[in-house]
């Protein structure tokens, strides 16, 4: 019998211009009807995901696509993670493909997400089908989305195919381009192995289960395998596709996208962009472009309840076994007790992980501001990075310090490129371009990291009206004045409260953070000063003024039931009181001042 004719792609597109609902619609069309119940099941597999609307980890589903003159193709379509924090596996996931489908929203046009997937695509020497979807929208405007692609990304105007995953118009010439445009894999079965991770998950039976895209050789049961990067050998298990769902087969040749069990324990053994090869024959080199998961961002969690600590590691250690990308460590901090320091690859996998620990594992947490990974040469000559300010070093001892930069791209309608610059220059961003887009603009900057871990994006959405779209990469590290702000209550430091911020920041900082202190710590019986401090340096000051019994003579006008309500709130974060001094402080405080709003 003859082999099926292959092609493997993935769809890529800036978050809601409708990547989901024409998966859904291609698989209908290929007779996957029914499947959407198992897709939901199991590629979507987190809650959260759907709920954000964002893929962190699904399979790929393998379709048979039968043309009108019988020739029959397999499909594999590979789905990619929808979020910055995620763009290394996303190109790891086109790494595995020959195409993609670059979907633009006929009604918005090109954002940010389009072109930084564009040129992830690009960058993978990827064929792309210019898709121009949602055609059916009363606002859709076909012909301009396809100018803007070919403005932007230099993808010729008249190659986009029209098309709604809604109505299904369009959708029998997205599949008859896959056919045509996107060439079918190449690679020679007979050679030895090579075959690239772009994905994993781990399963209590099995082990750690690879995606894996093979690009020479053949991989069977029984294989004894060298993971190139990790260094590690096993002896394979089982192979097989995806329909969707794990299917158990025989052997994956090259060209082929599977999966492999390999009694795998250890996640971190097998990470995503690392090579398999075979133990005894080798290919010569491992597929380039390997970065081992890093964290970025770091936070210390605490349970805010102490007796919930062991719960909480145990809830980590079962995150950690399926995602290599997350880190943690143990932390004693004098204000919060006993937590752990966790690392994490942006501010949406934090909060993912966060939400992930309240919620399945019924954890109620504390999270200190995120940080992250400063750079600092001291005055012996030493380097060494730190994302915890409690470790900063003293000023005096330091040469250098050194803070992670990004590149930050925008996509706004011009009435607003004026707020937006000037939220850009406060977070200390410096432009690199400007490019006119009729009446939208790009704006690409380069900013310090850790001036978007606050509210930036909430801030460029509101002052955008919702219309401005972000996306950005890491670019390396920069020098940066940078200083550690300390806060005391009754002259303690408050080791959980201390911060990393740029000498043109700290008396604003300091300020707000004092004056947010001083508002919810409980009068005591006399007064109690809360600062900010830079090296021992004072550089804002409140006090938390004595109580006084006509205080409370103020609660009888007011509105009980609002007071009432406010006193019980307080009951469980009082429960829990920090002694400083001879000053108690409530949980509630710490509460307060690290949600930062
Ligand atoms: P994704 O974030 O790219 O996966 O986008 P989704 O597929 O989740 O779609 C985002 C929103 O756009 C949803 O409300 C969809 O119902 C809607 N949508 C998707 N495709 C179309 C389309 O072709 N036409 C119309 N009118 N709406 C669509
Ligand atoms: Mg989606």
């Amino acid at each position: 019998s003859l082999s099926p004719l292959v092609r493997n792609f993935s769809i890529i597109a800036h978050v809601d211009h409708g990547k989901s609902t024409l998966a859904d619609r291609i698989l209908e069309q290929l007779g996957a009807m029914g499947e959407r119940d198992k897709r939901d099941q199991t590629l979507d597999t987190l809650e959260l995901e759907r709920e954000r609307g964002i893929t962190i980890k699904s399979t790929p589903i393998r379709l048979e696509y039968v043309r009108e003159n019988g020739e029959r193709y397999v499909f594999n379509l590979i789905d990619t993670p929808g979020h910055v924090d995620f763009n290394y596996e996303v190109s790891r996931s086109l790494a595995a493909c020959e195409g993609v489908l670059l979907l633009v929203d006929a009604s918005q046009g090109v954002e940010a997400q389009t072109i930084v997937n564009a040129y992830l695509a690009i960058d993978n020497n990827l064929e792309i089908v210019p898709v121009v979807n949602k055609i059916d929208l009363p606002a859709a405007d076909p012909e301009g989305a396809a100018q803007e692609l070919e403005e932007v990304i230099g993808i010729p105007a008249e190659d986009a195919v029209f098309a709604s995953g809604k109505t299904g118009v369009g959708v029998p010439e997205i599949l008859e381009a896959i056919v045509e445009k996107i060439p079918a894999p190449s690679g020679d079965p007979a050679a030895p192995l090579k075959a690239l991770i772009f994905d994993s998950f781990y399963d209590a039976y099995q082990g750690v289960i690879l995606f894996v895209r093979v690009l020479e050789g053949t991989l069977s049961p029984k294989d004894q395998i060298l993971l190139m990067n990790a260094g590690k050998t096993f002896e394979v298990d089982k192979v097989g596709t995806f329909s969707p769902g794990l299917v158990v087969g025989d052997t994956l040749a090259a060209g082929a996208v599977g999966w492999v069990a390999a009694g795998i324990k250890d996640i971190q053994d097998a990470q995503v962009g690392d090579t398999l090869t075979g133990k005894e024959r080798r290919t010569e080199e491992p597929f380039p472009g390997f970065k081992p998961a890093q964290p970025v961002v770091f936070s210390g969690l605490y349970p805010t309840d102490t007796e919930d600590y062991r719960k909480l590691r145990e809830a980590l250690e079962k995150l950690k076994l399926n995602d290599a990308a997350f880190s943690f460590e143990p932390e004693t901090s004098e204000a919060l007790g006993f937590g752990f320091r966790c690392g994490f690859l942006g501010l949406l996998h934090a909060e993912i992980i966060q939400e992930r620990l309240e919620r399945e594992y019924d954890l109620d947490l504390i999270a200190t501001a995120p940080a992250v990974v400063y750079r600092v040469t001291l005055t012996n000559g030493e380097v060494f990075e730190t994302q915890n300010p409690a470790e900063f070093p003293t000023r005096d001892r330091i040469t250098l310090i050194e803070e992670p930069y990004i590149k930050l791209s925008i996509m706004l309608p011009e009435d607003y490129v004026g707020p937006v610059m000037q939220l850009l220059q406060e977070r200390r961003g410096s432009m690199v371009t400007m490019n006119y887009l009729g009446k939208r603009v790009e704006l690409v900057y380069e900013v310090p990291f850790g001036e978007i871990l606050y509210d930036f994006h909430d801030r460029l959405k509101s002052i955008s009206r919702g219309y401005a779209s972000m996306d950005y990469e890491q670019i390396g590290y920069r020098e940066g004045d940078l200083r550690k702000v300390d806060i005391l209550v009754n002259n303690e430091v408050i080791d959980a409260l201390a911060v990393i911020v740029h000498d043109s920041k700290t008396y604003s900082l300091g300020r707000k953070i004092v004056d947010k202190m001083a508002d919810v710590i409980p009068r005591q019986m006399f007064p109690v000063p809360v600062q900010a401090t830079i090296g021992g340096k004072i550089i804002a000051r409140a006090t938390v003024k004595a109580y006084r019994k006509d205080v409370l003579a103020k609660c009888y006008g007011g509105d009980i039931s609002r007071k009432k309500k406010l006193l019980e709130k307080q009951k469980k974060g009082r429960a829990r009181m920090k002694q400083f001094g001879t000053v108690e402080v409530p949980q509630e405080a710490f509460l307060a001042v690290l949600s930062n709003e």
